[in-house]
């Protein structure tokens, strides 16, 4: 099958904020992490989204731990999944230390949030041009894929003004997030009101947050996207149905082949997101 009909999974394992006593399968722990985004990538997955949390479950930027996460997924000697980490992991953390770990690890992808909005109601979710010129510059330099993060139209207006300031490389890759109070609601309106914004060639995907996530994943299928899933976005398979990451994986993977395309491997990832071949 040609790379047009291949979609790209993302499993977004954790996040920084939904406590495992919502869903006792939230990976915390470095060991656990690891495991879960090898078992989804064995699954389907070809990228695993990061997040780190603190010993009392909180999200947390400490490079350490995303360090000894990511050695442990790269342990696995078969296992040739795409990381990608956040940058947005705690809304406590400085610029500097939303950055640190980037340098450090080297992961192949980090999230780029080209902008700023109250996440009702936990605050500002602050990505300000003081944080994202710094991030894209850094991001360029050490070759890791920004994957511009998207919760509001207005926020491809900055992705676009640091693309013509050549700090953002193009094609980039876009991710969608739709549904979370104080970004765009999840509609496939709105979804499609996005992909007509998108600059040529770029490549992109979405998810819808919690009960949304269905409706936003076939929409995104129709209209020639890549997926995300995972319990940093949904923690429910259906109605009062606690999910694991991979019921979320395994449910995307048939979906998928039931449209009739297929799941992008690691290595496919890398070729329609432009990165360069993994190094062990
Ligand atoms: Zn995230």
């Amino acid at each position: 099958m040609a790379l047009e009909s291949k979609v790209i999974i993302t499993a977004a394992l954790t996040g920084a904020m939904t406590p495992k006593k919502l869903n006792p399968s939230i990976p915390v722990t470095p060991e656990e992490i690891a495991e879960d985004a090898y078992r989804c990538w064995k699954a389907g997955a070809a990228v695993v989204h990061l997040h780190m949390r603190d010993e009392n479950g909180s999200g947390t930027m400490n490079k350490e731990l995303f360090k000894k996460t990511v050695e442990l997924i790269r342990e696995k000697k078969d296992c040739d999944v795409v990381i990608n980490c956040t940058t947005s992991g705690d809304n406590k953390a400085s610029y500097e230390e939303r950055m640190a770990h980037l340098p450090y690890v080297m992961p192949e992808m980090a999230s780029f949030d080209s902008g700023s909005f109250n996440w009702m109601p936990f605050g500002i979710f602050d990505n300000s041009p003081q944080f994202l010129e710094p991030l894209a510059i850094k991001m360029k330099e050490l070759g890791i894929k920004p994957e511009l993060e998207i919760f509001d139209s207005g926020f491809m207006g900055i992705a676009k003004y640091y693309c013509k300031k050549e700090i953002l490389e193009t094609p980039c890759h876009y991710q969608f997030v739709l549904g979370v109070l104080g970004g765009m609601e999840a509609s496939v309106k709105n979804l499609q009101y996005l992909c007509d914004m998108l600059p040529e060639n770029s490549t992109w995907s979405a998810f819808g947050i919690g009960k949304d996530h269905m409706k936003i994943m076939y929409a995104t299928l129709a209209l020639g996207g890549h997926i995300r899933v995972g319990l940093e976005d949904n923690v429910y398979y259906s109605a009062g149905k606690l999910a694991t990451n991979v019921q979320l994986v395994e449910r995307a993977k048939r979906v998928i082949s039931e449209y009739g395309k297929e799941v992008a491997t690691p290595e496919e990832a890398r070729e329609i997101l432009g990165i360069k071949k993994l190094e062990r």
